[in-house]
């Protein structure tokens, strides 16, 4: 099945048994390289992959992470659809002044910087030069942010449900993010 069916499929039932491919599975070092939509063989091959043994992947939405040698370049690795999308982003190196919300997370405690990231989009697109911008958390902290228990709103408000709510928007967030950039082509 493509993945385009595969898209239609998932979009007709946004709760419903499909919900849980979006969830992320546990990633291997081969996974990573081979997933990317956007970058070129060269880039591919420069992608340092860090260290996994780590990471808590119930708790994770997506996989982002940076490199200290490229201080410009980020990667995420999105589940979308059963599949893995990655994307390399590009911080644009001016920094935003006033504190900004996260397109992605949308947390309003604000407790890490956001900046402005450029993608380029998959194939012939992207080779023309053709990019989506977005104002993400430095550091990829959006899944800790919407994990976060929200204070109490108002009498009989419900943390837990409000919480598992962003947590199923940030994940909307992203595959709409990564299935804009890879179909869009
Ligand atoms: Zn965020």
């Amino acid at each position: 099945m493509d993945s385009s069916v595969r898209g239609i499929r998932s979009l007709a039932h946004p709760r419903g048994p499909h919900t849980k491919a979006v969830i992320m599975h546990a990633l291997t070092p081969k996974d990573i390289p081979s997933s990317f939509i956007n970058a070129s063989l060269r880039e591919r091959r420069a992608i340092v992959v860090p260290e996994l043994g780590d990471v808590v992947w119930d708790d994770l939405d997506f996989f982002g992470w940076r490199t200290p040698k490229l201080p410009l370049a980020a990667y995420v690795v999105i589940p979308v659809d059963g599949d893995l999308v990655g994307i390399v982003l590009r911080q644009v190196e001016q920094r935003t002044l006033a504190r900004t919300q996260c397109a992605w997370c949308e947390d309003v405690t604000l407790p890490n910087d956001v900046v402005l990231f450029s993608a380029r989009r998959a194939g012939q697109a992207g080779r023309n030069g053709n990019t989506v911008g977005t104002l993400v958390c430095e550091h990829f902290e959006c899944s800790q942010n919407v994990r976060r228990v929200p204070p109490p709103a108002y009498l009989g408000f419900d943390a837990q449900a409000a919480r598992r709510r962003r947590m199923e928007a940030l994940r909307t967030r992203v595959t709409d993010f990564a299935r804009d950039l890879r179909d869009n082509t």
